[in-house]
């Protein structure tokens, strides 16, 4: 049996140690934090339950491929909870659009903001639907892009389907209202993009929800995680918590195996789960770093990062939905304010997530579990996180039940942690406190994002957000597919 060390056990190094130990292989996972997830790490506070990172489950069907290939099936082992609608967003001036898979409701409430927008809407559906045909069906998405060559052949179906310019203007060529321009835009926010140069490849999301739902698995993001690691376990795949990775053994231009705090493990091949630069600037000695030198590496761009509060709450909050967003006046001086000017503005736009809206074992009886996410400027900002986060906290609390109307909320918090971009940083490793890693910009996507094979050196792999398709649910169990046709090919086929 071919042993394999993958280092960090989030999305996308589960998803490959279940597919590498079913196909025969003999993988330990080695995770430096005391449970397993990245990003997605549970919090449990006095009776309240919260998934600290992703809370959107998107595209079920790319789950439940993961699941059958170790010959399980997620709908009888996690209980998937449809939701319907998908999310509400609040726009500034108090406006809010449901955002739901059902056409004829969606087309009603896009006549309310502009009557042509609402015909143009099966137009936007038509053109998300090819888009997410060619990445999803005809399995673009995970093709690994190793060649520039391959990323040539594709480029000329990519502009036939107006799918390499900016989110936001393939959403203005089918809508005029401000408001819809954003609904229909903002989709790159949840993988780190920023919808003003994300390649409108990534508008197969709105076809991608209308055909697949929004779901939420019963007991938060966690139970799925906690499934996938027994799956993982029961194929005969370890786990090594608290275990950081502190150097990948090369030798010959070979990884070789891995160092970790308190041992060495010889494998056949290694991956890595952990931020990219992480990876190559912190695990690799840099006379093995032909292409990804300190330079090259200096010059990706990496994702914003977040401010997140998870808030116990002793009271219900109807006017919020399982999925909620509140935005601000601004759309695009905002985006530039975090991605590019790295500063921390005075108004937000925000996400929330309050799942004891749908399931109430999420929190103890008539309160919620209520989660906030603030898109904010990563660590290029020389923000002082453990001075502000508690002013940035308030003005939030403030905002959300002065001007957004939830009354009482401060003196109903009984449980108020935070998480900063600092927090990114110290528990994930983090490159700039980035929540999403590796910004998906067009240069930055399939060929010229970091391959799912080193380049540099023989039988190490990536997989997970930094890796070719990027970050997301669904992204991320892609990257496992890909990466793991490479290794089968590279160890079995040629015996490498
Ligand atoms: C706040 C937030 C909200 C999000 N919401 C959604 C959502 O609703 N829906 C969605 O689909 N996506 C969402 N995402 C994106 C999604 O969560 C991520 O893209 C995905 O979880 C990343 O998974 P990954 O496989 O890249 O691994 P990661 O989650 O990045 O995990 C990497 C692991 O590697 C470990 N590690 C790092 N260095 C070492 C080392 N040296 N040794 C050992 N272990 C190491 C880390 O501790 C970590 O456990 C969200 C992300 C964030 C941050």
């Amino acid at each position: 049996m071919k042993k394999i060390a993958i280092i960090g056990s989030g999305f996308g190094g589960l998803a490959l140690g279940i597919r590498l130990q079913s196909k025969g292989f003999d993988v330990t996972i080695f995770e430096k934090n005391s449970k397993i997830g990245g990003h997605a790490y549970p919090l449990e506070r006095k009776g309240y339950h919260f998934d600290m990172g992703p809370s959107l489950i998107t595209a079920p069907d790319i789950i439940q491929s993961l699941f059958q290939v170790a010959g399980h099936n997620l709908f009888d082992e996690v209980d998937m909870i449809k939701l319907n609608p998908f999310y509400r967003i609040y726009f500034h001036d108090k406006s809010y659009l449901d955002y739901t898979d059902d056409s004829e409701r969606m087309k009603k409430q896009i006549a309310t903001f502009n009557q042509k927008d609402a015909e143009n809407y099966t137009r936007f559906i038509k053109a998300s639907k090819k888009i997410h045909d060619v990445v999803i069906q005809e399995r673009e998405g995970t093709k690994p892009f190793l060649t520039l060559w391959s990323m040539l052949r594709f480029a000329p179906r990519a502009i036939g389907m107006n799918a390499v310019v900016s989110t936001y203007r393939f959403a203005c060529h089918y809508f005029r209202d401000p408001r819809l321009r954003f609904t229909f835009s903002f989709h790159p926010l949840f993988i780190g993009g920023n919808p003003f140069r994300t390649p409108a490849i990534y508008e197969m999301i709105p076809y991608l929800e209308k055909s697949g739902g929004v779901w939420y698995s019963k007991g938060g993001m966690y139970s799925l995680i906690q499934t996938m690691g027994n799956i993982f376990k029961d194929r005969g795949g370890s786990i090594r918590l608290n275990t950081e990775v502190s150097e990948i053994i090369i030798k010959g231009k070979k990884a070789t195996g891995i160092r970790t705090t308190s041992d060495t493990v010889e494998t056949d091949a290694v991956v890595s789960n952990a931020d990219f630069i992480h990876t190559y600037r912190d695990l690799i000695t840099p006379e093995h770093r032909r292409k990804w030198s300190r330079r090259k590496l200096e010059r990706i761009h990496y994702s914003m990062s977040a401010f997140l509060l998870y808030l116990g709450v002793r009271h219900k909050y109807p006017q919020l939905l399982h999925h909620t967003l509140i935005l601000s006046h601004r759309y695009k001086p905002l985006i530039k304010d975090i991605f590019d000017h790295h500063v921390l503005p005075e108004d937000f736009s925000m996400y929330l997530h309050v799942p004891s809206r749908t399931d109430p074992t999420m929190a103890p009886p008539n309160c919620e579990s209520l989660y906030v996410l603030v898109p904010v400027t990563n660590l290029r900002a020389k923000i002082d996180w453990e001075k502000t986060k508690h002013k940035y906290r308030d003005k939030i609390l403030s905002f959300l039940e002065n001007d957004f109307g939830l009354k009482n909320l401060k003196s109903s918090i009984e449980v108020c942690e935070m998480f900063t971009p600092v927090d990114f940083q110290k528990k994930q490793n983090a490159t700039v406190g980035s929540a999403w890693g590796v910004e998906p910009r067009l240069t930055q996507t399939a060929y010229f994002r970091p391959h799912n094979r080193s380049e540099d050196i023989k039988n190490l792999y990536l997989v997970g957000a930094s890796t070719h398709p990027g970050a997301g649910l669904p992204g991320c169990l892609l990257t496992a597919e890909t990466t793991e046709s490479l290794i089968t090919k590279d160890l079995l086929s040629l015996g490498r």
